[in-house]
C-alpha cells in the first residue's frame, strides 16, 4: 500500500518538476459584419496589414484595411457559415505562397495550390506575396536578348532580359498567342516561365495549358490562374503570387519570364474589392492607389547585377484597350510604368496582318541593347523603310502613274509586311530572322511575287540548313555577321531564288 503510495508521489513530483508554463496567446476577434466576400472584424488589435485570419469555418481571409474600430478583410475562400459574432483568429502570417523547383510543370491557383489533379507540391519555401522591388545599386542594365522568336519583335521591338514591355490593343488582337510564343520560344534557353491568368475563361486557360504542353513548353513554364470565377481578392492576389514564385528563381541567379495576362481585367477586381471595402472611387471608379497597383508589381521585375546574384525577372504585362483607346485611365498608366510596347491593331489583324503588330507606335526603350549585333545590322533600317512604305502607300492610292523609285519602294515595303508575318505557335531561331531580313532589306526580294514570299522564306531556311549550314552556325556563335558570311548569305539568297523560281 504504502509502496504504491510513493510511487504516485514520485509521478507527481517528476510532473511538478517538468511543470511548463508557456501560455499560448492567440488574438481572437469578431466577425461584426460579413457579406459580398468582405468580412468587418472587432477586436484583433495586434492584426498586420495583409495578415491571415482563420474563420470559424475554415475559410482563410486577409487583413486590408486597419482601422481605428474595426478592420476589414477579404475572403480568400467561401463566407458559408460565418455568421455576426463568430470568432475570427489571427494567424500571426501575411499571405504567403509556396514557392520551388517543384511547382514548374504545374497549374496552380492564386494560393499556390495545385488545380490541374496531380500529386501535391512539395515547396522549397514559402514567400510572402509582396516584396520590395530590388534597388537601384542592386540593378544591372538590361544587355541581354529575350528572344520571342518573333521577326517584327525581335528585330524592330527588342526585349532585353529584365525588361518590361507591354503588349497592348483590343480584343481578340492577338495579345495572348505573342506572349504565348515567346514562352514557346525559350525551349533550351534556360528561362523559366511563368505565365499568371487573371480573370480568363477556365477553358481558355485550359487551352493555353495544353498548347504549353503540345509545345513542350510545361517542362519550365508555371501557370498561376485565377478564373473569373474566383473571387475578385484572387484575382487581386494572382500577379504576386506569381511574381513572388519568380523571385525565388531569380534570387537563385536564373533567368526568368513572367506573362500577366491581363493587367486591365485585375484593376477591375482590385476596383471590385475597392469599393466593397468603401474606399473612395477616383477617375473611372477606380481607386486613388491604383497606379500603386500596377507599379509595385512591375518594378519587381529587374535584372540583378552579378554580385547580388545576377538573376533576371523579364515582365510582359498585358493590357486590354477598348476600341484602340490607349489614352484610357488604366493604360496610360501601365504605358507610362514599363519600358515599351508592343501595341496590336485589330484593322491590321483582320487585313491579315497576323501579328498585328504597328510598329510605328511599337516602341522598345531598352533599344539596341538587346539585340545581337548581326540583327542590329541588319535590322537598322528596317522600322525607316517600313513607316516611309506605310506613308507612300496612304499618297499613292490617289494617283496611278508613279515613278520607278516610288514604285520600286512601294514593292519592297509589300514584302517587308510579308516577311514580318507570321504564324501563331511557330517561333523562328534569330539566326534564321538575320537571314530573311537582311534579304528584304536589301532589295534581294523584289523580283519575287508578295505573295510568295512566305513560301520562299521557307525555302530559303531548308536551303541554308541543307546548303550553308556555315551562315547559320556562324551568326549564332559570333552574334555577329562578318563580311564573309554576309556574302555568303547574298550568295545563298541568289541561288536560293533560282532554284526558286525554276
Ligand atoms: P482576348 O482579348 O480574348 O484575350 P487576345 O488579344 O489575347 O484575345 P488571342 O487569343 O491571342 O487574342 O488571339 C485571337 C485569335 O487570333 C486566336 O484565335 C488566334 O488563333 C488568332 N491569332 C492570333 N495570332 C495569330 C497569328 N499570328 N496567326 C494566326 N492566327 C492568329
Ligand atoms: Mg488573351
Amino acid at each position: 500500500m504504502s509502496l504504491a503510495f510513493e510511487d504516485i508521489c514520485e509521478v507527481i513530483k517528476h510532473q511538478i518538476k517538468n511543470y511548463s508554463s508557456t501560455i499560448s496567446q492567440d488574438e481572437i476577434g469578431h466577425v461584426i459584419q460579413i457579406g459580398d466576400g468582405i468580412a468587418k472584424v472587432h477586436g484583433v488589435e495586434k492584426c498586420k496589414a495583409n495578415e491571415l485570419l482563420l474563420f470559424e469555418n475554415g475559410s482563410y481571409g486577409m487583413a486590408i484595411n486597419l482601422e481605428e474600430s474595426y478592420i476589414s478583410v477579404v475572403m480568400l475562400g467561401t463566407d458559408v457559415g460565418i455568421s455576426e459574432g463568430g470568432l475570427v483568429k489571427c494567424t500571426g502570417q501575411v499571405v504567403s505562397v509556396p514557392v520551388g523547383e517543384d511547382l514548374i510543370g504545374r497549374v496552380v491557383d492564386a494560393l499556390g495550390q495545385p488545380i490541374d489533379g496531380k500529386r501535391p507540391i512539395e515547396p522549397a519555401e514559402y514567400r510572402p506575396i509582396e516584396r520590395n522591388a530590388p534597388g537601384i545599386i542592386q540593378r544591372k542594365s538590361v544587355s541581354v536578348p529575350l528572344q520571342s522568336g518573333i521577326k517584327a519583335i525581335d528585330s524592330m521591338i527588342p526585349i532585353g532580359r529584365g525588361q518590361r514591355e507591354l503588349i497592348i490593343g483590343d480584343r481578340q488582337t492577338g495579345k495572348t498567342v505573342i506572349a504565348v510564343d515567346t514562352i514557346i520560344n525559350q525551349k533550351g534557353k534556360d528561362v523559366i516561365c511563368i505565365y499568371v491568368s487573371i480573370g480568363q475563361k477556365n477553358s481558355t486557360v485550359a487551352q493555353l495549358v495544353e498548347t504549353l504542353e503540345q509545345n513542350g513548353a510545361m517542362e519550365y513554364t508555371i501557370v498561376v490562374s485565377a478564373s473569373a470565377s474566383e473571387l475578385s481578392p484572387l484575382q487581386y492576389i494572382a500577379p504576386y503570387s506569381g511574381c513572388a514564385m519568380a523571385e525565388y528563381f531569380m534570387d537563385k541567379g536564373k533567368d526568368v519570364l513572367i506573362v500577366y495576362d491581363d493587367l486591365s481585367k485585375h484593376a477591375v477586381a482590385y476596383r471590385a474589392l475597392s469599393l466593397l471595402i468603401r474606399r473612395p472611387p477616383g477617375r473611372e471608379a477606380y481607386p486613388g492607389d491604383v497606379f500603386y497597383l500596377h507599379s509595385r508589381l512591375l518594378e519587381r521585375a529587374a535584372r540583378v547585377a552579378p554580385e547580388y546574384g545576377g538573376g533576371s525577372i523579364t515582365a510582359l504585362p498585358i493590357i486590354e484597350t477598348q476600341a484602340g483607346d490607349v489614352s484610357a485611365y488604366i493604360p496610360t498608366n501601365v504605358i507610362s510604368i514599363t519600358d515599351g510596347q508592343i501595341y496590336l491593331e485589330s484593322e491590321l489583324f483582320h487585313a491579315g496582318v497576323r501579328p498585328a503588330i504597328n510598329p510605328g507606335i511599337s516602341v522598345s526603350r531598352v533599344g539596341g541593347s538587346a539585340q545581337i549585333k548581326a540583327m542590329k545590322k541588319v535590322s537598322g533600317s528596317l522600322k525607316l523603310l517600313y513607316s516611309q512604305y506605310r506613308e507612300l502607300q496612304a499618297f499613292a492610292q490617289f494617283g496611278s502613274d508613279l515613278d520607278a523609285d516610288t514604285k520600286s519602294r512601294l514593292a519592297q515595303g509589300e514584302r517587308i509586311v510579308e516577311v514580318l508575318k507570321q504564324d501563331r505557335n511557330s517561333p523562328i531561331d534569330v539566326e534564321k530572322q538575320v537571314c530573311i531580313i537582311y534579304a528584304v532589306v536589301n532589295d534581294l526580294l523584289s523580283d519575287i511575287p508578295a505573295e510568295k514570299i512566305k513560301s520562299f522564306e521557307s525555302e530559303l531556311f531548308d536551303y541554308l540548313s541543307a546548303n550553308r549550314p556555315a551562315v547559320l552556325e556562324s551568326i549564332s556563335e559570333t552574334k555577329d555577321l562578318s563580311a564573309e558570311t554576309e556574302a555568303e548569305l547574298r550568295a545563298a539568297i541568289e541561288a536560293c531564288k533560282k532554284q526558286f523560281e525554276g
